[in-house]
């Protein structure tokens, strides 16, 4: 399938905005700007008025956990888990976990958002299905609370889900181990995991340095902060995702460094939970790789990314008091390409040649998109994400003018309904 993008406006990865078409040959971007006069596209989309940017890459979030939002709000992250999220997450099942990550799916389509980095359990069979359904681009990893029993069980689970889904699909899946947090797993855990990790040539996934309580506990029951903690365990030598990183002192960041440690910053989340502000300007500097993600929905509570890019550039200032910290087009970038690095993913978050047909056109026609100074000032500060208008992953159309074409929305807003009742009740 051949689609050409015609008159619209598109950022390109330097940040210039250029105005010209867009021809996508199968899942790949073919060129940007001008056409080859021989493309033949079996798909003509009218650009005009509209802008081209790449899908957002949500670089962590636990997508089912939409099935938890407004159960349970304005509480402490520990009470929040062991009170109120661990007991219902116990009665999920697979078709639970189906149909949370599809009413994920349906927002992130909607938002903008073409990739997720998801971490959940543990039947990550269900996500896989709701991956591969809704067309999105899915980064998968049973997340392993070890202190729970039948934690190897689970270690040789996330082996298969590996074996099963990684590179599926055409390469539209792929798949992390995932060790939830280094509280929740011992460290003879972390260690096993990450010789599975070596083994299989997986990459992983991993909580870190979310809550000061956090860090303190790690130096009382192992004596070092958590990224020495977990180094002495092996676990990033195999290439890793670490979402949160809000408090880190110098020697945090150097580990980071050594091990080209990728983190995904969770501003809407760590603000809910009172977690603190990462330094995210700070990382940009040492030039560390950051992408955002909007953490579970229940922590947050949406998954829209447009809104973390808007809280990263202004936290990310307040942090440093400096107005010029975390400038728009750097908070998009940490949107787009970065989190596409951040998450695994070569070839994707750009809008170039030879780059994943993953792109979102937005609609300029609204208010907040007047006068038209900066596309990339109103993309950043001004718009929501309501203006999305078309999205395609992959090449393929998973929304045309507002029109989810891989989702039956009142079908999935119905079980989801079904499945809260039993989850609340049963
Ligand atoms: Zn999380």
């Amino acid at each position: 399938m051949n689609t050409l993008i015609k008159n619209v406006s598109a950022l390109l990865p330097d940040g210039e905005v250029k105005q010209g078409d867009i021809a996508i040959e199968g899942n790949l971007i073919k060129s940007v700007g001008s056409v080859a006069e021989d493309f033949k596209p079996d798909k003509v989309i009218d650009g005009s008025g509209k802008f081209a940017v790449p899908g957002f890459v949500n670089a962590h979030t636990h997508a089912s956990m939409t099935l938890l939002r407004s159960h349970a709000d304005d509480m402490a992250l520990m009470e929040w888990l062991q009170d109120k999220i661990w007991p219902v997450e116990d009665k999920m099942t697979e078709d639970d976990l189906y149909w949370g990550a599809m009413l994920a799916a349906v927002e992130m389509i909607r938002s903008g958002t073409t990739a997720f980095a998801d971490m959940y359990g543990p039947y990550v069979d269900g996500i896989a299905r709701a991956t591969i359904d809704s067309g999105l681009r899915g980064i998968l990893a049973r997340g392993i609370v070890a202190v729970a029993p039948g934690a190897y069980e689970k270690l040789e689970d996330s082996v298969r889900l590996y074996k099963t889904y990684h590179g599926a699909e055409n390469g539209r899946i792929t798949v992390m181990l995932s060790p939830h947090a280094l509280y929740t797993c011992p460290p003879e855990f972390i260690k096993a995991l990450a010789d599975k990790a070596k083994a299989l040539g997986a990459e992983v996934h991993i909580h870190m340095s979310e809550t000061e309580g956090e860090v303190k506990d790690c130096l009382k029951n192992y004596g070092k902060r958590p990224f020495a903690h977990v180094e002495s365990t092996g676990l990033f030598e195999n290439g890793t995702l670490a979402a949160h990183c809000v408090h880190l002192d110098d020697e945090d960041i150097g580990i980071i460094k050594k091990y080209n440690i990728r983190v995904a910053h969770n501003p809407g989340s760590n603000l809910k939970l009172a977690s603190g502000i990462a330094p995210v300007q700070r990382l940009l500097d040492e030039g560390i790789c950051v992408g955002l993600g909007t953490d579970g929905a229940s922590s947050n509570n949406n998954l829209d990314m447009l809104e973390e890019v808007r809280l990263a550039a202004l936290i990310g200032k307040v942090q440093t008091m400096d107005p010029q910290a975390v400038p728009a087009f750097s908070a998009i970038q940490m949107g787009t390409e970065f989190g596409a690095r951040a998450v695994g993913l070569k070839d994707v978050g750009r809008l170039e040649a030879g780059c994943k047909a993953d792109l979102v056109l937005y609609s300029t026609e609204g208010p907040e998109w007047h006068p038209r100074y900066n596309l990339v000032s109103l993309l950043a500060y001004s718009a929501n994400s309501g203006s999305v208008d078309t999205v395609l992953v992959d090449g393929k159309l998973l929304m045309e003018k507002k029109q989810l074409l891989t989702i039956d929305e009142e079908k999935v807003f119905f079980e989801v309904d079904r499945c809260a009742k039993h989850l609340m009740n049963d």
